[in-house]
Order: C-alpha cells, then sequence, then structure tokens
C-alpha cells in the first residue's frame, strides 16, 4: 500500500476514468455495426466490411461499411437531387439548421467526447475541453455566415455537391471544418471520415437526423482509400476538399486535373516552434507541451521543429527536459493523462521508425524515465544535434516527436524556419513585441501564432502556404472556398474582326521585339522569332519565341525583385498611377497597333484602350485598400488576417482583348505586391511587346513585370512546373496540362474561363484574392 508520505514525495495522482458507459451503450444499441448514411437513411455498404479498433486497448469497437464506388454514386446522386432545394431555403433559412446542429453536438457533448476518445485514442480532456466545443462554435459561428450570405456575399452562389475527405486525427473537429461551411454556402455534401476513425462521423449522421436536416444533405460514406478515389472521380461532384497527407493531396490534384473541380487541400507541415532569449521561458516550456504533445503529436501543424536562441538554448532544453518528466502517458479515459494512444499501430511503427533512422544519423534521443505504456503508445520524445538538412528535421513524423536546432540572429531563425516544403503554422515566442512581430511576416506559413500555439477558431482562416496545400477553412475567406460567382456575363465583346482595311505598320517588319525581362529588352536564348500577322495575313512584325531557358531568367529575375512584395501599397499605387499616365499619353499608337493585329473596328479598341487606363487607375486605387481584416475568437487576443502578396505569380493571356485580357490580369498581381512572369496573347503579342516603354518610363522597379512571348501553352507548363512560382494563372483552353504541371510542389492554379474583358466583373476583388494569401497572425490583446 502506498503511503502517505510516498505520495507527497511522487504527488501522483490518483486513477480519474471518464466512464465509457454511455458511448458504449450507443454502440451496443447499433449492434456495433454500422452502414452508410445516405439520404437520410442508413444502408448497407457493399464492400468489404471492416473492424474500428480502440487504438488504446486493441479491442474491436465495430464493424463498418465499406463504400464501394457504386454506394458512392448513390450518395452523390442524394446530395445532388437535395442540392437546389437546400439553397432555395436561402441563407437564412439553412441558418436554422446549422444553430440546431450545434446546440445538438453540445447536447451530446459527452457521447461525443468519449466516442472519440474511444476511437481516435486521444485523451478525453482534449476531446471533452478542446475538439467538441470548437465543434460546436464552427457551427455557431457558421449559422452565422450563412444568416449574412447575402449581403456579405452578393454575386455569390453555391458550387453544387462537394465530396469531403477527411484524416484520423481531429474525426469530429475535421468534419465539422468541412460540414459547417458547406452547408451554410448552401452545397450538399457526400463526406468520408477516415477508416480508423469513422465513428463520431456516424453519431453527427444520427444527430443530422435529429435536427430534421432535409434528406440527402449530409450524405456520410466510410470506407478507405478507394472509397475516396471514387468521391474524388465522380462526375458530379462540383468541389473536393481534402483534409490529410501531402502524397494523396498531391495524388488527387492530378485525379481533379482538368475537371473544373473546385479544390482546397489541408496536408501536412513542420511548423517551427521559435524560441528567442527574450521569451518567457517558462511559459515557452509549457508552450511546447501544447505544440507537439497536444493530441500524441498527431497535429498538422504541431510545433514538431523547435527552433532556440542560443544563448538560452541550454537552460531552456533543462527546463523542457525536466518538463517532459512529468507527462503522464496512459489510458486516453483517464482525465490526469497527457499523451493518450497513438492512432494505430501501423502509425506507431512508423514514428518509432523515423526516430530510430534519426538516431542512426547521430541525433542524441532524450525520452523520459517516467514508464510508457505497452501497446500502441508512444513516450514524449526530443531529439537534440539534429541537421537542419536531415530526414528528421525535413520529414513530418505526425508522433509527439520533436526535434531541436538553435539559431543566433531573427534573420538565421527566419531561414531555418522556412527551410521546409511546407508552409502550414509558425508559432514565436518573444516578450520583445518588436521581436515578434518583425519575425512573423518573414515566416511562409498560413498561420503564425506569438506567445502562444495550436490555437483554432471557426472566424479566423486556417490552411498553408506552399506544399501545406491551398485554400483556408474557417473565417470569411474560408467560405469562399464553398461559393463561386454567379454565371459570368456573357463572352468577350467587340472582337468581331473588322471588314475595314487594316492599318499598315510598314516599319514593325524590320523590328524584332525582344523579351522583357529583369527590366531589360532580351533576346530569346533559342534566338528563333515568330511571325505576327494582321487578320488579312500580312506580317505585321516579330516576336521573340520564348523557351525554358528563358522562362528560368524571367523567374529568376522576378524572384530578386523580392523588395516589391515588402513595399508600401502606397509607393506601388504610385507605379501603377505612373503606368496608367503614360499609358494614356500613348493611347493612339496602342489603338493603331490593335487594330492591326486585330481587325477590331476602332471604335471598339479606342474603348478597350480606355478601359485598360481606367483599369489600371483603379488598381492604384486598390493598391493600399485590399485591407486584412480583425478577428475577434473567443480567446485573450485579436488575430489579424494579413493579406500577403503570393509572391512570383506566373501568368498566360487569352488571345481575346490583347492589351486589355493582359493588363486587367497583370495589375491586380503588381498592385498586392507580387512579381509577375507573363506570357502575353500567343495571337496578337505587339500590344504586350509595345508596352515595355510604358513600364520603363514609369519607374516599375526591375523584374516586376517581365513578358515572355512564344507558344503559349509550352511557356505556361514550364511555369506550372517551376518551382520559383508560387501561383500560376491560365487563362486558354489546355487548363487541365497546367493543373496536372502544378501538382509536383502543389502550385495554386487559376484556370480562368473566358470572359468578358470589358465589363466590371474582369475587375476587383476576385482578383484580388487570386494574387493574395491570407496569414492570420494570433497576437496576445487586451486584458
Ligand atoms: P491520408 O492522406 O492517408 O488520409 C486522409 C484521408 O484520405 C483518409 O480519409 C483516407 O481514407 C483518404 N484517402 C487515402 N487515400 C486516398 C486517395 N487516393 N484518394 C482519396 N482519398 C484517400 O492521411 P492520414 O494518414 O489519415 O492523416 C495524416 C496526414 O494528414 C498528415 O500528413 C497530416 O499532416 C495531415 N493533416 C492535415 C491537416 C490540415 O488541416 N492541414 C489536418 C489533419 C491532418
Amino acid at each position: 500500500m502506498t503511503s502517505v508520505a510516498q505520495i507527497l514525495k511522487t504527488m501522483e495522482y490518483g486513477p480519474a476514468p471518464e466512464s465509457d458507459a454511455g458511448a458504449q451503450a450507443w454502440l451496443d444499441k447499433h449492434r456495433r455495426s454500422f452502414g452508410l448514411f445516405i439520404n437520410g437513411e442508413w444502408v448497407e455498404g457493399h464492400g468489404e466490411a471492416f473492424d474500428s479498433l480502440n487504438p488504446a486497448t486493441g479491442k474491436k469497437l465495430a464493424t463498418l461499411a465499406q463504400a464501394t464506388a457504386a454506394d458512392v454514386d448513390g450518395a452523390v446522386k442524394a446530395a445532388r437531387a437535395a442540392q437546389s432545394a437546400w439553397a432555395k431555403k436561402g441563407g437564412a433559412g439553412r441558418a436554422r439548421y446549422l444553430y440546431a446542429l450545434a446546440r445538438l453536438v453540445q447536447k451530446h457533448s459527452r457521447l461525443f467526447a468519449v466516442l472519440e476518445t474511444l476511437d481516435n485514442g486521444k485523451p478525453i480532456r482534449e476531446a471533452r475541453d478542446i475538439d467538441v466545443p470548437l465543434v460546436a462554435r464552427h457551427f455557431y459561428h457558421h449559422a452565422g455566415w450563412a444568416q449574412l450570405l447575402a449581403s456579405e456575399f452578393p454575386d455569390h452562389v453555391a458550387v453544387g455537391v462537394a465530396g469531403q475527405i477527411i484524416p484520423w486525427n481531429f474525426p469530429l473537429l475535421m468534419l465539422a471544418w468541412k460540414i459547417a461551411p458547406a452547408l451554410a454556402a448552401g452545397n450538399t455534401v457526400v463526406l468520408k471520415p477516415a477508416e480508423d476513425t469513422s465513428l463520431t462521423a456516424l453519431l453527427f449522421a444520427e444527430i443530422c437526423h435529429e435536427a430534421k436536416l432535409p434528406k440527402g444533405v449530409v450524405n456520410i460514406v466510410t470506407g478507405a482509400g478507394e472509397t475516396g478515389r471514387a468521391i474524388v472521380a465522380h462526375d458530379e461532384i462540383d468541389k473536393v476538399a481534402f483534409t490529410g497527407s501531402t502524397e494523396v493531396g498531391r495524388a488527387i490534384r492530378l485525379a481533379t486535373a482538368g475537371t473544373g473541380k473546385k479544390l482546397t487541400l489541408e496536408l501536412g507541415g513542420k511548423s517551427p516552434f521559435i524560441v528567442f532569449e527574450s521569451a518567457d521561458l517558462d511559459a515557452a516550456v509549457e508552450g511546447v507541451v501544447d505544440a507537439i504533445w497536444f493530441n500524441q503529436g498527431q497535429v498538422c501543424c504541431a510545433g514538431s521543429r523547435l527552433l532556440v536562441q542560443e544563448s538560452v538554448a541550454d537552460r531552456f532544453i533543462a527546463k523542457l527536459k525536466m518538463r517532459m518528466e512529468n507527462l503522464r502517458v496512459g489510458d486516453p479515459l483517464d482525465k490526469g493523462t497527457d499523451i493518450g494512444a497513438i492512432v494505430s499501430r501501423k502509425q506507431r511503427e512508423q514514428i518509432a521508425e523515423k526516430v530510430a533512422r534519426g538516431v542512426r544519423e547521430g541525433a542524441v534521443l532524450f525520452q523520459p524515465e517516467r514508464a510508457c505504456p505497452e501497446g500502441c503508445f508512444y513516450p514524449p520524445t526530443l531529439l537534440t544535434n539534429v541537421e537542419p538538412a536531415s530526414v528528421l528535421a525535413q520529414e513530418e513524423v505526425f508522433g509527439p516527436v520533436l526535434v531541436s536546432m538553435t539559431f543566433r540572429t531573427p534573420t538565421e531563425a527566419a531561414a531555418l524556419a522556412n527551410n521546409t516544403r511546407y508552409g502550414l503554422a509558425a508559432s514565436i515566442w518573444s516578450e520583445d513585441i518588436n521581436v515578434a512581430l518583425d519575425l512573423a511576416p518573414r515566416i511562409k506559413t498560413g498561420v503564425v501564432w506569438v506567445n502562444c500555439t495550436n490555437q483554432l477558431d471557426a472566424s479566423a482562416g486556417f490552411g498553408g502556404y506552399r506544399e501545406s496545400g491551398f485554400g483556408r477553412e474557417g473565417g470569411r475567406e474560408g467560405m469562399f472556398e464553398y461559393l463561386k460567382l454567379k454565371t459570368p456575363k456573357g463572352m468577350s465583346a467587340g472582337l468581331a474582326p473588322s471588314t475595314e482595311p487594316v492599318l499598315r505598320e510598314s516599319d514593325a517588319i524590320d523590328r524584332t521585339a525582344k523579351l522583357f525581362i529583369g527590366g531589360k529588352q532580351a533576346r530569346p536564348d533559342g534566338g528563333y522569332s515568330r511571325a505576327v500577322f494582321a487578320p488579312s495575313g500580312e506580317l505585321l512584325g516579330q516576336v521573340g519565341e520564348g523557351n525554358r531557358k528563358d522562362i528560368r531568367n524571367a523567374v529568376e529575375a522576378a524572384q530578386k525583385a523580392e523588395s516589391w512584395s515588402n513595399t508600401t501599397g502606397h509607393a506601388r499605387a504610385q507605379i501603377l498611377y505612373y503606368v496608367a499616365e503614360n499609358l494614356s499619353a500613348r493611347r493612339s499608337e496602342f489603338v493603331a497597333r490593335i487594330r492591326a493585329m486585330t481587325g477590331t473596328p476602332k471604335g471598339q479598341v479606342q474603348k478597350g484602350v480606355e478601359a485598360t487606363v481606367r483599369r489600371l487607375f483603379t488598381y492604384a486605387a486598390w493598391a493600399d485598400k485590399f485591407d486584412g481584416a480583425v478577428h475577434n475568437p473567443p480567446l485573450r487576443g485579436v488575430v489579424l488576417a494579413m493579406n500577403e502578396p503570393m509572391g512570383v505569380i506566373g501568368i498566360a493571356c487569352p488571345d481575346a482583348a490583347p492589351l486589355l485580357a493582359f493588363t486587367s490580369l497583370w495589375a491586380p498581381a503588381v498592385a498586392m505586391g507580387n512579381r509577375v512572369v507573363i506570357v502575353p496573347s500567343e495571337k496578337h503579342p505587339l500590344a504586350a511587346t509595345d508596352f515595355y516603354q510604358v513600364l520603363e518610363a514609369s519607374d516599375m522597379p526591375a523584374g516586376v513585370v517581365n513578358i515572355v512571348t512564344g507558344g503559349r501553352d509550352e511557356l505556361s507548363k514550364t511555369l506550372a512546373e517551376h518551382r520559383g512560382i508560387d501561383a500560376m494563372w491560365y487563362f486558354g483552353p489546355n487548363g487541365k496540362a497546367i493543373e496536372q504541371a502544378s501538382a509536383d510542389d502543389l502550385k495554386r492554379t487559376w484556370i480562368g474561363e473566358s470572359r468578358d474583358w470589358f465589363d466590371d466583373s474582369a475587375e476587383g476583388r476576385e482578383f484580388l484574392r487570386r494574387a493574395t494569401q491570407v496569414k492570420n497572425v494570433w497576437i496576445p490583446y487586451g486584458a
């Protein structure tokens, strides 16, 4: 028997188990066997049923149906049939259902939390206090967006049927992140939970029933990767939303290329946790605990790379090791447990393998002495002496494993933080606000937490830069992912060939327009040029035939012009005003040139040039006005949602309206601080090559706008594959090849449709949103 003296010495907690009786009774009520939830009913699946296990005990919890492609088809058809009536309910009508779902999640919160813990292995404390409250919050918040939809998202309609695929680490929370915005916007959904953790999604299906959600609005199909593949491949899915591994995300990008399906990908991460010497070290130690030992480290935004300023590194690591000794690994149902079970044996093995490999490569392993139970458990682990380029520092472990490195200066911290293909989140610790807020914009991640970590809220968008995926979940930006513009108005106007005689440009023939790279006119690398003809067949001039090497040079020049991205909107506006003025002064030259190339009547061309000048003024006006937002999550702090430029954008222009479309694309990109590499209209490139002189006369810094003429599709493919390009906008017929080419580094792509470039819908917020990505910076604020 333990004596009081012993207890006082160890200060051990006694066991405090949460009862799982309610969850077990719920499973029994279903005879521990579940079908698929399609069209508001439970139906049998036609694939081979599989078991769902409790990872902490290895015991079977239930048998689940495996949805086949035919089952998925049934679910998609149900969702399709339900969609228009759901959309017609209007935002306010749908808001009632979302409120009802939020309330029902709260009403059944204990059952949800215990079931989640049984199925996933996460500590009950976390399921109860974090996952489930965030789920309710997500439905409440999105009930609000539904209510405000008409006024806040005018001209937008639901995308249609959303196919949603989620991972096992936050089964119910990821479901809420997917379903709440989709329903608020008026979509219907087919959702597939992860095969290891489907139970709370099935309980959620039940509460959809309880909330009297119309049949077919939410359909839940269980199964493994094949079921997911069938959702992605289904013709009648309009949007795919995926959270999971980068590898599967890439496969989904390839599978959806050219289909016109809207896509958001929330993928992996290797997020830095940066501790400055000016940090409150004890607070930062607690931060590390939340960053990497929350949910057993199975968190996409886990702070898995600890970067400590060298001057305090030894002291910090010593404190951290001491804290690790007190972490309790064990029964997830025990309220005193800090670290529960790893989700599956397979997952545990891969963690152990990665750690063993790191140790073989020279990393120094630290694990506390406190016992870790046998089975699907893994102790909190710290690896020091890790090289920045090593596998452990680069690859996601997705377990309770922290690697640590040191830095000397903030610049070195930024370089180490960004030394990854991912860009999901970062956490910065310093009591010196200047240090923290100076570093925040330099880190290429979708989320930055200052003196906090792993904070999530429905009001703040969440999502990554780079290979952590694209699109955002939560916040206003998350709503846009489930909306589309109402049908664009008409096709390009005013481009009918003229019967008037074509204007002669007799001097054009001797001159070959060069490329425009790094602020200079450059001969094409291949030494070839291509002829430009008038509609009559008359030769108008020559332009350079750009190739891979020219694109490489242009991208390099654009990368060097990084200071454009850091300059103020005010400064960018002045240059754009100047470009507008200089173009305006040369209107008649451009009118003549465009008439010669396209044979369009003079009045129409004049209108196009005037519209181009106006558009430049418009984007000059926008340059310092496309503000971010400040969100108020229910915590002590605010979230600054900053619209950051993408970086370097590749743009391939359509043939229609050769000057207006060209400017409608580069001007918003440049106004927002991007640098661009543009392939102008393949057929009518001379207006773009004449434009160099306007840019040169307007003090546009070298490398901000680069123009490479030549074959649009070939050059676009090179741009889409280039790792130095952060986003690719393509207006042409071959979107599929571009989306495929972008899959390797998961580049953001915009495959534009033909549109009326004269219309007001060809400028404004849609373009500005494409030109930016939101970084959410969480900062302490208020008492
Ligand atoms: P996973 O990619 O293997 O599986 C995710 C989901 O995709 C599962 O439902 C799975 O059945 C399904 N799936 C598997 N193959 C598929 C295919 N070919 N087509 C369609 N669907 C398919 O990932 P996982 O192992 O379940 O989850 C861990 C990963 O998820 C980690 O890499 C983690 O970083 C990432 N993650 C990211 C976020 C985020 O928000 N960014 C959140 C949680 C997890």
